[in-house]
């Protein structure tokens, strides 16, 4: 029998509002994600030297396919005068800036320049608005930049027990009625999954007491999600790093003998067999995504720091960087693919500051004089291309180099509306995660 035509429009109007519902409802309660991938030291010198070696000059990297590229202005002041510009960062005051929308000082963990005034991070936000927090490094869990996310100190040289007795740690400690070391604060923390190294720093009966389930191997790892926080520590300090040059070589200076310029050796890059027992930053990515989605319905916060771009730029080490920058690819090809397809969670890849490496002629395109080389130290590197690539460090003459003050790149999945600015400053960038996330 017909129905009416009244009945049978009643009958649609039903059915779409019956159907529209579970979507809607949907709709306003999708978990929003934020994945802040930081490469340290990682300015656009460094991803051109990684690009070269790992994939050819034609070559492309996951940081290269994604779809929004812009640049973030590092902001430093003054220690005794917050109102005077600093023009090159530490890891410190520039993570300190992504994780509280504060610009301060060198050294500083999530405080502010002078006053010592703790400042609220992104991850405490989070915890209090029931968003789950993580963070991945392949340096200590300690070290700057996930400190800045986790911990608050007027030093980075803080991390544990053993440097609290450090005259600058004094108003930190807790008999002091400080916070405590970095590692203490990370220990007594509601972070729901932190993987890297720094286990020299931390008491594992604390941690247990704490609730934090303690995971000490590669294999252990593997037997991911747990119930409750887990703290991943795969090595006493800093992960050991996975491509070195080979017979060791690193950036060297140029002889002159009398009659013409003799460079260092061509090398190219080996895997360093140190890093086999320990988890790449891919893995303790996915492990860490994995943990933090598991039946999660308001989302989540993860940072994940690939830091010896940096560490070893400053060893003029340019092998080191490559495979570090390599890791830091691979675990935003992770984030990627968890993201895949939706607007909910938004990747970020940026970096904390500029380093020491500049890719230079090699060889040098003036006429041949003695005057025709590097005053600083030079790597030649062979590339699986079949190229040569000069790679100068510059910047001092000392045994460890120093960072630089350009501006650094920032890579997005997609620009969310709220807060998208042509060129963003650490302020901005987070105040646009924390839009995201909705809190
Ligand atoms: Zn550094």
């Amino acid at each position: 029998m017909l129905l009416s035509v009244e009945k049978r429009l009643l009958g649609v109007v039903l059915l779409f509002a019956i159907l529209s519902l579970p979507l809607r409802l949907h709709a306003q309660e999708n978990p929003k994600n934020v994945i802040l991938i930081i490469g340290d030291g990682m300015d656009d010198q460094q991803i051109t030297i990684a690009r070269n070696y790992l994939r050819g000059a034609g070559g492309r990297l996951a940081i290269d396919r994604l779809p929004i590229r812009s640049a973030v202005q590092v902001l430093t002041v003054d220690e005794s005068n917050p109102e005077k510009p600093v023009y090159v960062a530490d890891s410190a005051n520039s993570a300190t800036a992504m994780a509280t929308g504060v610009v301060t000082s060198r050294g500083r963990i999530a405080t502010a320049a002078q006053s010592n005034l703790a400042l609220k991070s992104i991850t405490e936000i989070a915890i209090e608005n029931g968003v789950r927090t993580g963070a991945v490094t392949t340096a200590s869990v300690t070290d700057a930049t996930p400190a800045s996310f986790l911990a608050h100190s007027v030093n980075r040289g803080c991390q544990g027990a053993i440097n609290m007795r450090k005259e600058k740690c004094t108003v930190d400690r807790l008999e002091r009625g400080g916070k405590g070391s970095i590692a203490h604060q990370i220990s007594t923390s509601s972070i729901d999954i932190l993987l890297g190294g720094g286990r020299q720093h931390f008491d594992a009966s604390i941690l247990k007491s704490q609730g934090f389930h303690l995971v000490e191997s590669k294999e252990a790892l593997e037997h991911l999600p747990y119930n409750g926080k887990v703290l991943g520590l795969f090595s006493e300090g800093d992960l050991p790093v996975q491509l070195r040059g080979e017979n060791n070589h690193k950036a060297e200076f140029l002889d002159f003998d009398g009659q013409s310029i003799v460079a260092p050796p061509a090398f190219s890059c080996i895997p360093n067999p140190l890093a086999r027992n320990v988890p790449s930053l891919k893995t303790m990515t996915e492990k860490a995504i994995a943990h933090l989605d598991r039946n999660n319905e308001r989302g989540f916060f993860l940072m994940v720091e690939s830091a010896s771009i940096d560490k070893q730029a400053h060893r003029r080490q340019p092998c080191g960087s490559i495979g570090e920058l390599e890791q830091l690819d691979e675990a935003l090809g992770v984030a990627l693919e968890f993201a895949a397809g939706d607007t909910n969670t938004l990747v970020l890849v940026t970096a904390d500051h500029g380093q020491a490496a500049q890719l230079v002629p090699y060889p040098s395109m003036l006429p041949k004089s003695e005057n025709a080389f590097s005053i600083g130290r030079l790597a030649v590197i062979k590339t699986p291309e079949g190229g040569l690539m000069g790679v100068s460090y510059a910047t001092n003459n000392a045994a460890y180099e120093e960072h630089t003050g350009t501006q650094v790149p920032l890579m997005m999945n997609f620009m969310p509306p709220e807060g998208a600015q042509p060129v963003f400053d650490q302020p901005q960038l987070f105040s646009l995660m924390r839009f995201f996330l909705r809190m």
